[in-house]
């Protein structure tokens, strides 16, 4: 096949790429860099099954030839770069996800859309299956990210009913694992990099919020299966395994022998206060569970950021 990712210089887009290519596909990153790394991607430089082209996708995709699957995993995705980024991060949500959306079509090509339980904003319901709408403030600072993936699946939908496009939508959870950006902010790689450093882990709140983290290898397999089925509903690809923020922090601190102190700091306006994916239709539909472990997972994610800190 011949598959194309947007965002494929970033985290998850980066391993993706690593998965295809690996079993003997065609990959097409386009990516602007404006979150992503080359180095990500560094070690595909000169295989001739690989391209990169480095281009906005909220502006017209000009990708020659054909295409079997488009996955659309480009947009700011930390709450630090969607907050710094609000405008770029509705319009790769709406005008990218419509430009990757009119290129499948035009190639006839299956179309993944990388959507979030953000979708679920503040959930009500907890824990969350596809099944339920989500509490979403739709004028909050975190709206720009929510409402722009809302917005993504229902144009996604929108194109299946309308054109018949084969569509499939992914509903990712906190997801950590190697190549995460040290500084994004994002709490895994945050509180990795102040424990190896022995600065204090900024816990948000009393850190009494939840959330469920899931290594990057699981939710390959999950896009892996996702792809190859036939499920045009979405899908929640997650590790049910839920820790409060507090109790997270001193897993860290555990498995880095850190001595870290927990400083305490105020909570962010509309911070969900719980997360937990629902996964039986991922069990029901694609034989998806997560098999590695949360402390396996910190584990292999904490070695490779002592690498990076000591390579630099
Ligand atoms: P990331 O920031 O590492 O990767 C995003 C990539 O998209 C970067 O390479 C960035 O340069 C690129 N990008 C952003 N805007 C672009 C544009 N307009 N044109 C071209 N490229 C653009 O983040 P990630 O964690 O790898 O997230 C990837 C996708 O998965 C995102 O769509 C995100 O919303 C989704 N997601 C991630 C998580 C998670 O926990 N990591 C959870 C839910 C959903
Ligand atoms: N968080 C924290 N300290 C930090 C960064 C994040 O306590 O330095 C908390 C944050 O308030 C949230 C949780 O960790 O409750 C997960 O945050 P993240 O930015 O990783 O992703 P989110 O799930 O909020 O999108």
């Amino acid at each position: 096949m011949r598959v194309l990712i947007t965002g494929g210089a970033g985290f998850i887009g980066s391993h993706l790429t690593d998965r295809l290519l690996s079993e003997g596909h065609r990959v097409v990153v386009v990516d602007n860099l404006v979150t992503g790394d080359l180095n990500n991607i560094a070690v595909h430089r000169g295989n001739a099954r690989f391209e990169f082209i480095h281009h906005d996708v909220s502006n017209h995709i000009h990708v020659p030839g054909a295409l079997d699957w488009v996955l659309h995993f480009a947009s700011p995705a930390s709450p630090i770069d969607y907050l710094q980024l609000p405008i770029q991060t509705m319009k790769v949500g709406a005008l990218g996800t419509h430009n990757a959306l009119g290129l499948a079509r035009a190639r006839g090509a299956r179309f993944m859309i990388a959507s979030t339980s953000e979708v679920y904003g503040d959930p009500l319901v907890h824990p969350q299956p596809e099944s339920y709408w989500g509490n979403v403030n739709p004028t909050g600072p975190r709206s720009v990210y929510d409402e722009a993936k809302r917005f993504a699946e229902a144009l996604t939908m929108a194109y299946h009913r309308e054109h018949g496009l084969d569509i499939r939508i992914l509903r990712i959870f906190n997801t950590y694992g190697p190549r995460n950006r040290i500084n994004d902010g994002r709490v895994v790689p945050t509180f990795i990099n102040q424990a190896l450093r022995g600065e204090p882990l900024t816990v948000f709140g009393e850190g009494a919020q939840t959330r469920s983290f899931q290594y990057v290898d699981d939710l390959v397999e999950g896009v892996r299966r996702l792809m190859e089925s036939d499920c045009r509903v979405p899908v929640n690809i997650g590790n049910p395994v839920e820790l409060t923020i507090l109790e997270f922090a001193r897993l860290i601190l555990k498995l880095t022998g850190s001595a870290s102190r927990i400083e305490y700091r105020p909570l962010p306006e509309d911070d969900p206060k719980t997360r937990r994916p629902d996964i039986t239709r991922a069990r029901d539909v694609l034989g998806w569970a997560p098999r590695v472990a949360v402390e396996d997972g910190l584990r292999r994610t904490i070695e490779w950021y002592r690498e990076q800190m000591d390579g630099a």
